[in-house]
């Protein structure tokens, strides 16, 4: 049996206003949403685009996935079979009673994002005009899921700049539209089974949006339900959205979908682990060979049975030589240009890895990073642990910091902005030495402590610290993450610079 919290399920979507409903005077969304649930930090995906943000809220997947862009949903009809059905979809495959509405401002939505045969009744006009519609229509109809897109808003933004007097008039003028929505629903006396939702596809900087700044990739969610836990929900993407919309009507989602239903959003429903799923950012292109190095010349490079996991970061987290678990916590993202295919991002999130058998001889850690200007001090490039200690390797501005227990070694380094850097850290435990290696040439070689004993670890967070509990996130994009069991010699480093440079091995 399915069970069915709601009856009906409203997302109203208010293209352009980001999170910024919060610095504008909104009191119909602060009464509608005074016992509901908010969060003003909901990630949502990039580049952060109209199509590519209406389409991961309505089909549960990022752009790299779903693959749409603003041309695209302007000139095509979104593929009835395609294996990432929208919401509506599932709705219709499940109850071909339910009824369906869609209103649009931006009218592509309607025919390049929602499928064209699930008789979605549907229609498109001014913010204004559309309200007026939307209102008639629910005089007579009773949908089981509405979707609405206001438009005007990014046009202010567009026209005024995002975050100015006009831009924050318009959400205010907005504001209204939805208290006269959600007056028809209170009219109807529908409103205790119905789940009412409002977000936004993305915020804006300046005069436009696509980039990745806080404006621009945070939006506001809020809800408001019977099962509705009130206060702040969890972590959430905008991708999430369709999730949230099937559980509110009982219907299981569909296994392609990426996103999940946030923590403390619906009382008795748990957060989910969300996948990690590709985002396409706009970056340059790679720089080595991406055909010529693959897992295998790597392996013929450093010798497979040396490695202990290898993380490519090209769209899973997996580790690609196939000998340890890994798993994703939070925020990660892949994007294009890493330096051999794409790269990996980090917001709040990390990679954890488990079951490493070291030997006592020590290990090594390549990376490459690019710091594209983000990189905050304190912010940890990877931790190890075993039972009884940890090492961690911290960016601290103009140095590395290699923790061992309560030992601190420093090593200068220069993480210019904008560049591809590689590093090799290496712990020799026979020779009592840690190196830090950059971009295969300048060498730095730091004494061991003399307390310390090296035990091997048995466990590695990337983009984190052992405990996975720092709270500086480590902003920046990672590529070909590899861990080798020993210390690396200068032949080795030898091999890797030419497999990089080369894209052969030796
Ligand atoms: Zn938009």
């Amino acid at each position: 049996m399915n069970t069915k919290p709601y009856q009906r399920v409203v997302l109203l979507g208010v293209d352009g206003a980001g999170r910024f409903f919060r610095q504008a005077n909104t009191p119909n969304l602060d009464q509608i949403f005074a016992s509901g649930a908010t969060n003003y930090d909901v990630l949502t995906s990039e580049p952060t685009i109209s199509a590519e943000c209406w389409g991961s809220m309505l089909l549960g997947v990022s752009p790299k996935v779903h693959k749409l862009t603003n041309s695209i949903v302007d000139e095509r009809r979104y593929d009835i079979n395609s294996k990432y059905p929208s919401a509506f979809r599932i709705i219709r495959e499940n109850d071909p009673d339910a009824v369906l509405a869609s209103f649009c401002n931006w009218n592509p939505i309607n025919h390049g994002i929602v499928e064209c045969n699930l008789d979605v009744y549907q229609d498109t006009a001014d913010d204004d005009e559309l309200t007026d519609k939307i209102c008639a229509y629910l005089e007579e109809n009773t949908p089981t899921f509405l979707f609405v897109q206001f438009d005007d808003v990014d046009g202010a933004g567009h026209g005024h700049g995002y975050g100015t007097a006009e831009h924050l008039r318009q959400i205010e003028t907005t504001d209204g539209y939805i208290r006269r929505i959600f007056d028809v629903y209170e009219k109807r006396g529908l409103l205790d089974t119905t789940l009412f939702m409002v977000t936004a596809d993305h915020g804006g900087f300046g005069h436009s949006h696509g980039g990745s700044s806080d404006d621009e990739k945070y939006v506001m969610f809020a809800a408001r339900g019977k099962t509705v836990v009130p206060g702040t929900i969890g972590d959430m993407e905008i991708r999430d959205c369709p999730a949230i919309i099937l559980h509110a009507l009982g219907y299981a989602r569909p296994a392609t979908w990426t996103g999940r239903i946030p923590a403390n959003l619906f009382e008795g429903v748990a957060g989910e682990e969300r996948p990690v799923d590709g985002h396409g950012s706009a970056q340059t292109s790679g720089i080595a060979d991406a055909d010529k190095c693959n897992t295998e010349a790597l392996c013929a490079c450093v010798g497979r049975e040396r490695i202990l996991s290898y993380m490519p970061m090209d769209d899973y987290i997996a580790d690609a030589v196939g000998k340890k678990g890994t798993a994703s916590h939070g925020k990660l993202y892949f994007v294009d240009g890493g330096y051999v295919g794409g790269g990996m991002k980090f917001e709040d999130g990390y990679i954890s890895a488990s079951d490493y058998q070291m030997s006592e001889t020590g290990f090594s850690v390549c990376f490459w990073m690019k710091n594209n200007g983000t990189l905050s001090g304190g912010a940890s490039f990877f931790g190890f642990a075993n039972t009884d200690a940890g090492c961690t390797l911290t960016y601290e501005g103009d140095t590395f910091c290699f923790a061992l227990g309560e030992e601190k070694i420093s090593f200068a380094v220069d993480a210019a902005e904008g560049e591809w850097k590689h590093y090799m850290l290496v712990l020799d435990a026979m020779a009592r030495e840690v190196r830090l290696v950059c971009d295969f040439e300048s060498i730095q070689t730091k004494k061991l402590p003399d307390t310390y004993t090296f035990a091997g670890f048995t466990s590695m967070n990337v983009a984190q610290n052992a405990a996975g509990d720092n709270a500086v996130h480590l902003s920046c994009v990672l590529d070909e993450f590899l861990v080798l069991d020993g210390a690396l010699t200068s032949d080795d480093m030898e091999h890797i610079a030419a497999y990089y440079r080369n894209g052969v091995s030796k």
